[in-house]
C-alpha cells in the first residue's frame, strides 16, 4: 500500500463465503457489516475475510491479496500461513485452502486459541503473468526480481527507534519492537507494485509467532528451509509433514521472506546492547510441498491436517495431537549439491528420489541430441537425492539432480539460494 492509500476491508457475504468454499457449518449468525455492505459470515468464532489491496497497479487495474483471520485479534500465538508466492508453485494453493476450510470449522468450535491469518494467493502480479501457455510465477516480469527475494532488512530503523528504550522485560521488549517494527514498515517506500506486495505480506506476518510460507520445489520429496536456532521447534512439523530433508542457514543470501521475518530478531540483537533480553520471537521456515506437479487432493489435506496439529503442539490450536513420528536430520543449506548439466540436451536419470549417493557417482546422463554423446553428471557429496529437474530437455548448467550433504561444502558464496 501507499503512504496514503487506506487498507480496505470487506466483510464476507455469505453466499460468496459458500462459492468459496467456505463451509458455513453448525452455528451460523449473519449481522450487517460495519460499512452497510454485504454482511459477516460469522462461522462461530471470528472467522473474517479481507481483500488488501496493492499500490502501483496500472491505470485501470486492481490487484487484492485475499486474507482470511481466525480467532481472537491480538490473541497469542499469532500464526501467519501464505500461499503462491512463487505462483506457479500450485501445491500450496491447494494446502492453503483446506487450511481455510478446517480452520473456519475449528474456529467455530471455539478451538483457536491464538490469530491465525491465511493469505491463499499470495501474490497476484505473479498470477497475471501469463505466457504462451505457461505462467511467469517465479519471477515478477517487469522487474525481473524473484518474488521471494530483496525484502528488507528493518532491523537498523527498529534499532534506532527502541534502543534506548529497551529494559530488562523481555515480553515488554517483545512487545515495544513489535510497535517499533510496524512504524519502520510504515515508513518503507514503494515504487514498484513488487515493492508493495513485499511490504504488504511483510505487514501481515512480522509480528507473527510462527510464519509458515508454502512453496513447492521441481520434483522433490517433501522438505523445508530454516534457521540452526529455530529446528527445535520446527522438527515437530517437519516429521509430522513427513519432510525427508530439512535444510538450516542462519543467512541463506538473497533476503528470502522468511529470514526478513525470523532473521529480523538476531540483526536486531546484534544492533542492541548485549545485555538487553531479546528472544527469537518469530519463527518462520518454507515449506516445499513436493514438487510442481504433485497435486493431490488428499494429499493436500493430509499435509494441512499436518499443520494444524503442529499449530496444537504450539499451543494456536486447542487439542493434543498424536505423537509425531521422528523427524529427519537436518543438513546445512550450505551442504546442497546442486549437480547441473555439463552440456543442453535430454535428461537421463541414474538415481531416484530418495536414494542415497555417494561422492562421485554418476547421477544422470544427459544425451547431446546432436551428437548422441552421453555426458555424466556427477555427484560432489555423498547424500540423499531429494530433488530433480521436472523438465527432461536442459541447458548448460541447469541443475538436474540436487543432494543433500552433511556438511558446508567448499566454495559456496553467501548466495546459498538458487535465483
Ligand atoms: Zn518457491
Amino acid at each position: 500500500m501507499g503512504p496514503t492509500e487506506p487498507m480496505r476491508t470487506r466483510t464476507y457475504p455469505e453466499h460468496a463465503a459458500l462459492e468459496s468454499g467456505l463451509k458455513c457449518a453448525g452455528r451460523r449468525t449473519i449481522r450487517p457489516a460495519l460499512d452497510g455492505g454485504g454482511g459477516l459470515c460469522i462461522i462461530g468464532g471470528m472467522t473474517r475475510h479481507d481483500e488488501l489491496p496493492l499500490a502501483h497497479t496500472r491505470p485501470g487495474t486492481r490487484r487484492v491479496l485475499p486474507l482470511y483471520r481466525f480467532g481472537r485479534p491480538g490473541a497469542r500465538p499469532k500464526t501467519y500461513i501464505q500461499a503462491g508466492l512463487h505462483a506457479d508453485e500450485t501445491p500450496g494453493l491447494l494446502v492453503a485452502r483446506h487450511l481455510i476450510d478446517r480452520l473456519a470449522e475449528l474456529d467455530a468450535a471455539g478451538a483457536v486459541r491464538g490469530e491465525i491469518a491465511v493469505v491463499p494467493v499470495a501474490n497476484p502480479i505473479g498470477m497475471d503473468q501469463p505466457l504462451l501457455g505457461g505462467r511467469i510465477g517465479r519471477f515478477e516480469l517487469a522487474t525481473g526480481v524473484n518474488f521471494n527475494r530483496d525484502y528488507p532488512d528493518l532491523a537498523p530503523a527498529v534499532a534506532e527507534r527502541v534502543r534506548d528504550r529497551l529494559g530488562a522485560d523481555v515480553s515488554g521488549n517483545v512487545d515495544m519492537v513489535r510497535a517499533a517494527l510496524a512504524e519502520a514498515l510504515a515508513a518503507l517506500p514503494t515504487r514498484t507494485e513488487g515493492d508493495s506486495l513485499r511490504k504488504t505480506l511483510l505487514s501481515l506476518a512480522m509480528d507473527a509467532d510462527v510464519v509458515l510460507d508454502l512453496h513447492c520445489d521441481s520434483e522433490a520429496l517433501m522438505h523445508l528451509y530454516t534457521m540452526p536456532a529455530l529446528w527445535d521447534g520446527f522438527a515437530d512439523l517437519a516429521a509430522r509433514l513427513g519432510c525427508a530433508a530439512a535444510f538450516l542457514a542462519d543467512v541463506s543470501g538473497g533476503e528470502p521472506f522468511d529470514e526478513a521475518c525470523s532473521g529480523f530478531w538476531p540483526r536486531l540483537r546484534a544492533l542492541v546492547p548485549a545485555e538487553v533480553p531479546l528472544p527469537d520471537a518469530c519463527a518462520a521456515t518454507t515449506i516445499e510441498l513436493r514438487g510442481y506437479e504433485a497435486i493431490d487432493d488428499a494429499q493436500g489435506a493430509a499435509d494441512a491436517a499436518a499443520i494444524l496439529d503442529h499449530l496444537r503442539v504450539r499451543g494456536v490450536l486447542a487439542g493434543d495431537p498424536p505423537p509425531a513420528p521422528p523427524a529427519c536430520a537436518p543438513t546445512p543449506l550450505a551442504g546442497l549439491d546442486r549437480v547441473t548439466a555439463p552440456v543442453a540436451g535430454v535428461v537421463l536419470f541414474t538415481v531416484e528420489l530418495g536414494e542415497t549417493v555417494t561422492a562421485g557417482q554418476t547421477v544422470a546422463l544427459v544425451l547431446d541430441p546432436f551428437t548422441g554423446a552421453r555426458h555424466p553428471c556427477t555427484a560432489t557429496t555423498a547424500g540423499l537425492v531429494w530433488s530433480r529437474q521436472h523438465r527432461r530437455y536442459v541447458n548448460p548448467d541447469e541443475m538436474v539432480v540436487v543432494i543433500a550433504g552433511a556438511e558446508p561444502l567448499a566454495g559456496k558464496g553467501a548466495k546459498l539460494l538458487t535465483a
